[in-house]
């Protein structure tokens, strides 16, 4: 289905000449599984090498290219001294130095009495020039590029290997149809497709990288535009499906919201009855909830999927791990007391009998609710007549998966609940495929959470104070300790995290625990469980507290390194603390290092508790792809765009998008064509397939 002319930028990139399977690897973690990814994977920096004649005009510490003279070789005396090839540059004494050297191939490579370009970092060594271990060797001089693009590279690629393969794969480059608008293009100076990604390889001066570079820009507007028609392709997709129309006959939404133990806010009221309009009419919804964490999200899911029920028909509630299931499953039980209505649990833990019972009464229509993990979607599982379903933490649920899951429940009604705050901006990018429900307005039982920015090297200041109001608070106080996980050195950031938690267990006794990444689901679990019942006071964790994890007598948060994390990532973990009646505090430690962006984040962090002001701020002084929890909210990663510096090419996309599928919906044009071609270069298959469905 994939034209064929994309063929070439689809193979492995262990199929690149010259790759065998270990660099294949590395290749792969670096930039992706298709030579494609290679290719979209661009510059940061530059390197400029001139070459230099005169000795005069040499930098010490810049990188040059010289023309050198071998005259002999300098075999050193024992191994773990340097070996030496002396000569002359410009007349005058010079040398190349070696450590971890093999003889034989430095005789060969440097031949006594003949002259060679040699480049790398120049040293003055007691005045005389020198370079450790050349870039490059070479009789031909063009063989040594002048500009030389910067990478980045995961650990264990080197530059040298990335630049070659990029060279390699340049070559590779199949001529497109233009899919942009020609009119367009010249008003905005853009270069074709081509002629742009070679270009953005070769950066000659530091201008070139930057974000405002026409061929940059070109490409980042060719990703922004694929982006979009892929949204606006599923958008259509869905409001062309008749969704199921409920026809309320009972009145037990209305019955159980009149009898919470609170008020609803004004933004839960509103929402509640977005979602009412939504159900009440034949189209399908598809629906986003974005609601900071805490502003009762759920009790609206409860109201909705009784909606359906009142309507006669089931519904299910999914959560993306097993705690919150359950969690959820709990405070439906609790609100659902005085009612009829069934609901059941299903996780990955419901085995045998059990979980064929279940299976059983969802057939029937035994069960109204069911309420789980991805559990609920397994093939064997079958429903009597399902109208809704809900997501909660919609993590690494994108598009795609939306299409399929309608695909799959025919008609069946969508909501989908993040507590990931989403700049406007962002928020286009994913979602323009759904309508957008706000919750914007916090139970007004709250308390503000304290926040306090404090210096590492106060460590033991805070963990004494912490100790002295664990032993002398009448209630249970529980604290949590997040250390920040890094990913270039996920080893050493969980030795830190360890470390951490030996320290505190000699101040706090077992009363400490420590969940990871690199512990397995149920063990994880069993630490959480301990610490939601109150059997640990302290937990330490990496990065992975569940979103969502509801412990409300936890009342301090101490997060470590905090100068490391993304705004929102920040944001979300202060949430984890102040839901209960007691007052909270948020730690945050910052390291001896912290720079301008460091500071101002941390401001923002104590000046605000909106997860939206936030997030805009995040966005601004970061930059959308270093986002924390970018991967996890199921936000695209734009390789070529960089949405802090590029939205205002995001909102021409979105309306360019808009105006191409108004005159051409089935992308049957000329231009229509060519975006095909577009759209499956960035990998838009199923959004593709809705145009032949029709
Ligand atoms: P989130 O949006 O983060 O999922 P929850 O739905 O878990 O938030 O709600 C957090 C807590 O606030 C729960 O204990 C819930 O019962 C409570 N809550 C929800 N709505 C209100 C309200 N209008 N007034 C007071 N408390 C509320
Ligand atoms: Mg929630």
């Amino acid at each position: 289905m994939r034209p064929s002319v994309l063929n070439n930028l689809f193979c492995p990139v262990s199929s690149i000449t010259g790759i065998g399977p270990k660099l294949s690897a590395l290749i792969e973690k670096n930039c992706g599984p298709y030579i494609s990814d290679v290719l979209f994977s661009l510059p940061s920096g530059l390197l400029y090498r001139p070459y230099v004649e005169k000795k005069s005009q040499l930098i010490a510490g810049a990188l040059a290219t010289l023309l050198f003279e071998v005259v002999a070789h300098q075999k050193p005396a024992k191994r773990s001294q340097p070996y030496k090839v002396v000569g002359f540059f410009d007349g005058k004494e010079a040398e190349l130095v070696f450590f971890n050297y093999h003889e034989k191939y430095l005789l060969d490579k440097l031949k006594v009495h003949e002259k060679y370009f040699v480049s790398g970092k120049i040293e003055f060594f007691m005045g005389k020039v020198g370079i450790l271990h050349p870039d490059f060797i070479s009789k031909i001089k063009e063989d040594i590029p002048v500009f030389e693009p910067v990478y980045p590279l995961t650990a264990g690629l080197s530059g040298k290997v990335m630049t070659k393969t990029v060279k390699t794969v340049l070559g590779m480059i199949p001529d497109l149809p233009e899919w942009q608008d020609k009119e367009f293009m010249k008003k905005q100076g853009f270069s074709d497709w081509k002629t742009s990604l070679i270009k953005v390889h070769h950066p000659q001066k530091s201008s070139d990288l930057s974000f405002d570079d026409a061929f940059k820009m070109r490409l980042a507007y060719d990703e922004l535009l694929a982006n979009q028609l892929a949204l606006f392709l599923a958008r259509s997709h869905h409001k062309k499906q008749a969704g199921i129309k409920i026809n309320p006959r009972t009145l037990v939404e209305k019955d159980v919201l009149a009898h919470l133990p609170f008020e609803l806010t004004g933004a839960q009221k509103r929402v509640i009855e977005e979602i009412r309009c939504d159900l009440l009419s034949a189209d399908k919804m598809i629906r986003l909830l974005q609601g900071d964490v805490g502003a009762g999200k759920t009790v609206v899911s409860l109201a909705a999927l009784l909606m359906v029920y009142d309507a006669g028909y089931q519904g299910v509630l999914m959560a993306p791990t097993d705690i919150l299931a359950g969690q959820h499953y709990l405070a439906f039980e609790k609100m659902l007391q005085q009612t009829t209505v069934r609901i059941a649990l299903l996780t990955g833990r419901e085995k045998g009998k059990k979980r064929e019972k279940i299976l059983k009464e969802l057939a029937s229509g035994e069960i109204d609710i069911l309420i789980g993990t991805h559990a609920v979607f397994t093939e064997d599982v079958v429903y009597k007549n399902l109208a809704l379903v809900v997501i909660d933490e919609q993590h690494k649920f994108g598009v795609q998966q939306r299409l399929q899951l309608t695909k799959k429940q025919k008609g069946v009604n969508l909501l989908v609940m993040t507590a990931t705050p989403i700049p406007r901006t962002l928020a286009l990018t994913s979602y323009g495929d759904m309508d957008i429900s706000i919750l914007d307005e916090k139970p007004k039982n709250r308390l503000l959470i304290e926040t306090k920015v404090i210096s590492v090297e106060k460590v033991f200041d805070v963990v004494e104070k912490l100790k002295n109001k664990i032993d002398s608070s009448e209630k249970q106080v529980q604290v949590y300790w997040v250390c920040p996980l890094v990913q270039e050195s996920e080893k050493m950031d969980l030795m830190a995290a360890e470390k951490r938690f030996e320290e505190l267990r000699d101040v706090f006794g077992d009363a400490v625990g420590i969940v990871h990444g690199k512990m397995k689901g149920a063990e994880k679990d069993a630490v959480m469980d301990r610490f939601k019942k109150g059997e640990l006071s302290v937990l330490v964790s990496t990065t992975v507290i569940e979103v969502g994890v509801d412990v409300p007598s936890a009342t301090v948060m101490v997060i470590e390194h905090a100068e490391r994390f993304g705004l929102a990532g920040l944001h979300q973990l202060r949430g984890r603390v102040g839901r209960g009646a007691e007052k909270s505090v948020c730690l945050l430690l910052y390291g001896k290092q912290l720079s301008e962006i460091g500071r101002a984040r941390l401001k923002v962090m104590r000046e605000s508790e909106n997860g939206f002001i936030i997030a805009e701020e995040d966005l601004r002084l970061r930059g959308a792809g270093d986002l924390l929890g970018v991967k996890q909210s199921g936000l695209p990663q734009f390789k070529m765009a960089d949405l802090s510096v590029h939205h205002h090419l995001l909102k021409t996309a979105a309306q360019d998008a808009k105006t191409i599928l108004t005159l051409d919906p089935h992308l049957e044009s000329e231009r229509g064509k060519a975006l095909r071609v577009l759209l499956y270069l960035f990998q838009k298959d199923s959004e593709i397939l809705t145009l032949k469905a029709g």
